[in-house]
């Protein structure tokens, strides 16, 4: 019901939107080209007729726009193709291309919440209509007044105010009104769950309860070695021993709230040891409705502003007291009494970002991502802009498991780490695939293409409805023609195109590893079952963006530092918009237990500021 209206409320402020440039008011500057039109005086025509394409930067890549002018006329814009996000992205595309053409003008407001879809469409247009000889910068000088400048300022009070409603965001948001906060979340997007909720959700800690049983040994302080040995002992050691001393207390605390995980742990990809957690619900689904059926039920106190784009933490007397944002119905500014949490995720998805701060990584302006299109560092620069210091910012994560079409994780057909191979693109192995993120990627980008096929047996799949991470079964995989089944492996190669006495080599070898237990060339030592049991299968992979290291300093209580090292007073940062924590590199399994455990000390720390 609460949902429902929630929903309601958002389809009225859609409508309100889809209906505003109708509400426009044109204010002619004297350069308005289409007001000094007159058929009768004989002025220079304003362009060459014709039909004109044009690009411009979209939030996934080039929005192409055709555009139609006459002598002295825009009559028609079309957006030809766009990789915009559905629901924010749909309303630039149909309203500034509409407007365009209304008002014959570049000077259009971008539409709340989909600022770099609309400033992308406008760009698009430019370009096209450069070629048919306008005035740009006449173009751009009528401007246009959206009804958005003329609605009054929301304006809200609260204890914590909260960027972002990801891991982090809705993390903070229990624990601060576990803590007698009430809260607001700003949330950019269209729906809650940010980078979480696509993510493959492992949780790493040690768990003597579910590791014993297994037989596994683990302990805090092994896990403390592996994570900062395994970010090359970068990463600051205090806020890692918050992290593993803490991560089990916060799975606990999250079954306390509903959460529930399987009973048995496993081997993430570049975990190095026995000790994810797997959630039951797929992938971080059960992250995220764990924390909105709280939400939910507490939604007097606490409050989800989607659609709503922090721009700026708002300071008074050197010490953080509210956010300003822009929201669908115009800008918003919340100011917080006690304390202001940025968990706004990290900058995947920003090229420009990714290639000032990228120094391990040749080029990464073509690599494919596995992040939501909201992964832009936005929470980084509004951090910068009140003078927090940043961390670690070149250390950016790459996976080698990326699909090859979209760099998503989904179709990924890995199980645990102990069971499948990595072959080349001649049926090689070529690297430890129970290693460190890093070298794995760095070992791919040198092979053919940068290419790769897992290659496992039944033992990961039993039956063809068994799920792998993102839900999918592996039958419905081969049957889409995103991963390949064989009774033999010789079959295998052949359908893979790969060479088929090198893969049998390959099996042999790990399987006689398998059997001695003993670390292989490549320094191997995570084996579990042979790969002896058909069906084999194999699916494709390539190296893909995926987690931003680098971010904002905190300390041990979350709160933000400046660059003189102080802290910011009211100021807290949580979650992967900070930095500090997995140094170099970043064991797989670290991100989901790093986001929840700093995400509910910063709630419990903002909501006590007082
Ligand atoms: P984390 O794992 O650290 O919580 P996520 O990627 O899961 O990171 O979540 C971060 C959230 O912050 C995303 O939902 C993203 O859309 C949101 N976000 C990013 N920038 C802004 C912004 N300027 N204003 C509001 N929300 C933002």
């Amino acid at each position: 019901m609460k949902k429902g209206k929630r929903i309601l409320s958002l389809l009225l402020v859609l409508i309100m939107l889809f209906s505003m440039i109708g509400c426009q008011s044109t204010e002619p500057t004297s350069e308005d080209p289409a007001k000094t039109e007159d058929p009768s005086e004989e002025t220079d025509a304003l362009y060459t007729p014709g039909t004109y394409t044009g690009k411009g930067a979209g939030i996934n890549g080039d929005i192409e726009v055709e555009v139609i002018v006459t002598e002295n006329e825009i009559t028609d814009v079309k957006v030809l193709s766009h990789n915009e996000t559905p629901g924010v992205g749909d309303l630039a595309l149909s309203d500034i291309p509409a407007g365009i053409v209304e008002h014959q003008s570049l000077g259009i407001d971008a539409i709340a919440g989909a600022t770099v879809s609309s400033e992308g469409i406008l760009e698009a247009v430019a370009n096209a209509l450069e070629q048919a000889g306008a005035d740009i910068e006449a173009l751009k000088a009528v401007k246009v007044t959206t009804e958005k400048e003329t609605l009054v300022t929301t304006e809200k009070e609260v204890d914590v105010v909260i960027i972002g409603a990801g891991g982090a965001g809705l993390s903070a948001a229990v624990s601060a009104h576990q803590n007698g906060a009430s809260v607001i979340i700003l949330e950019k997007m269209p729906k809650v769950g940010g980078n979480t909720i696509i993510s493959g959700a492992a949780y790493n800690c040690a768990d003597p309860g579910r590791q014993v049983p297994q037989g596994i040994e683990d302990t805090i302080e092994k896990h403390y070695q592996q994570t900062y040995e395994g970010g090359d002992k970068v990463g600051n050691p205090d806020l890692i021993k918050v992290l593993v001393e803490n991560a089990y207390p916060t799975l606990e605390w999250l079954e306390s709230l509903g959460m529930e995980f399987n009973p048995e742990v496993f081997t993430v990809l570049g975990g190095l040891w026995p000790r994810a957690h797997k959630p039951v619900m797929p992938l971080g689904t059960g992250y995220v409705s764990t924390y909105m059926n709280y939400i939910e039920d507490n939604n007097s106190d606490i409050e989800i502003m989607l659609n709503t784009e922090a721009t700026n933490v708002i300071m008074e007397d050197g010490k953080a007291v509210g956010v300003k944002a822009e929201g669908p119905e115009g800008p918003v500014i919340v100011k917080a009494n006690n304390g202001v949490i940025i968990a706004a995720g990290g900058f995947s998805k920003n090229i420009e970002m990714r290639n000032e701060y990228n120094k391990a990584w040749a080029d990464l302006t073509n690599t494919l991502s596995t992040n939501h299109p909201g992964a832009t560092g936005d929470g980084i620069k509004m951090a910068v802009e009140v003078g927090a210091n940043l961390v670690g910012m070149e250390h950016i994560q790459l996976l080698p498991l990326g699909d090859p079409e979209t760099g998503s994780l989904a179709g990924n057909i890995e199980q645990a780490v102990e069971n499948r191979i990595f072959v080349n693109k001649d049926g090689n192995r070529f690297v430890d695939e129970g290693g460190r993120r890093d070298d794995m990627t760095k070992a791919l980008f040198e092979q053919k293409d940068a290419f790769l096929w897992i290659v496992l047996d039944s033992h990961n799949y039993p039956t063809g409805d068994v799920k792998n991470n993102f839900n999918e079964t592996i039958d419905e995989l081969v049957e889409a023609g995103r991963a390949y089944k064989a009774d033999t492996l010789e079959d295998l190669a052949e359908q893979i195109g790969v060479n088929a006495d090198n893969l049998v080599a390959a099996v042999e070898d790990f399987n006689a590893h398998v059997e001695s237990g003993e670390p292989d060339e490549f320094g191997r030592t995570l084996y579990q079952h042979k790969m002896d049991t058909p069906p084999y299968y194999a699916g494709p992979r390539m190296p893909t963006v995926h987690h931003t290291m680098g971010g904002i300093e905190i300390n041990t209580e979350t709160q933000v530092i400046d660059t003189s090292g102080n802290i910011i007073p009211g100021l807290y940062a949580a979650g992967e918009v900070t930095g500090g924590i997995h140094g170099t590199n970043r064991l797989g399994g670290n991100a989901l237990a790093d986001v929840n455990t700093f995400g509910r000390i910063a709630g419990i720390n903002a909501a006590n500021n007082k």
